[in-house]
């Protein structure tokens, strides 16, 4: 997945750290020092409002551009830092970070970021003290608790114990859960009647062919309907088309998120496009 979008980036890293401890290791302790040094940051992708893509919301993507290795994708360091504990450090920074920002967009009328999405991985739902880190985080930045979304897998809550107990108590502080990459973990439907679920990320995965393949189209029509049976919101992720975007709001979806509308970009640019005079014509 990394090759396939790394195509068009130069000066991108492509690991091979199933075959090589070693690299491991090193990308490891490279990790740490960027931590310390301040060099990873964030970037924010607006979720949207169908049809007309008024931004509603936000997602906050970490990002670490190496001097020596350049880009290093998330979905690369990511499980680099679940391995060796550094997401927990890094993951509180992260919150803390995006709900600084959100509290920079206060909602308005019309083009706001109402929520900030934030995703927070297995290893640090696995932390006991999770829900009083973010309650902690909440109160210092002064965002609402409403305001925050929080990303989690399938895969991390299923096999409950201290995960899901971490995201029973999230939800008890008013902090909306949201299921990501829904539909591509191993107990997508079962784990809704256990965990308490206020959102549905449709995975890429079945928006990428929803326009071309009546199967595909099966499946997002049946997770939007489950979505609307269980009161749930639902975001199709990864929206690329005019047409994917068309198609996803006949079959029913309110909310999407893609390059179709934006990228992911850094705060100021996002607090630019908020400002813009006319908030319809969003950029494809
Ligand atoms: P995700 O949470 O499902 O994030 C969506 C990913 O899809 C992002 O990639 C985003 O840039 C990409 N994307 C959005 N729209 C499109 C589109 O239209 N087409 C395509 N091809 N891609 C699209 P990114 O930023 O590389 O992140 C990859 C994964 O890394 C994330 O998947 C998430 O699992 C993880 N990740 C990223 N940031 C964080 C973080 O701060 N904390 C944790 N724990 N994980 C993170
Ligand atoms: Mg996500
Ligand atoms: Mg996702
Ligand atoms: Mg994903």
């Amino acid at each position: 997945a990394a090759k396939e979008r790394g195509k068009h980036r130069l000066a991108r890293y492509e690991p091979s750290l199933d075959h090589d401890a070693h690299e491991y290791a090193r990308l490891g302790a490279q990790l740490r020092r960027a931590i310390d040094e301040g060099e990873l940051y964030l970037v924010y992708q607006p979720i949207v409002e169908l049809p007309a893509g008024r931004t509603v919301a936000a997602e906050a993507l970490v990002r670490w551009q190496d001097p020596e290795r350049g880009f290093v994708p998330p979905d690369v360091f990511i499980p680099v830092a679940e391995r060796n504990g550094l997401i927990v450090p890094l993951g509180e920074w992260i919150l803390r970070e995006a709900c600084r920002q959100a509290t920079q967009w206060q909602p308005r009328d019309g083009h706001a970021v109402h929520r900030i999405s934030v995703n927070v991985s297995a290893r640090q739902l696995r932390e006991p003290a999770f829900p009083a880190t973010v309650a902690a985080i909440l109160a210092e930045t002064g965002l609402d608790a409403g305001r925050l979304v929080v990303e989690i897998t399938e895969t991390a809550v299923f096999d409950g114990g201290v995960a899901l107990d971490s995201v029973r108590a999230l939800h008890g502080l008013g902090v909306t859960v949201a299921l990501d990459d829904f539909g591509t973990g191993h107990s997508s439907l079962g784990l809704l009647r256990t965990c308490p679920v206020d959102v549905l990320k449709v995975d890429k995965s079945f928006v990428d062919e929803v326009t071309t393949q009546s199967d595909q189209a099966v499946i997002a029509t049946a997770l939007i309907q489950i979505a609307g049976g269980l009161r749930l919101q639902a975001v199709a992720e990864g929206v690329e088309t005019a047409d994917q975007a068309t198609r996803l709001h006949q079959l029913g979806y309110r909310y999407a998120q893609g390059y179709h509308f934006a990228r992911p970009m850094p705060a100021a640019d996002l607090t630019r496009l908020l400002q813009a005079d006319t908030p319809d014509s969003v950029p494809a």
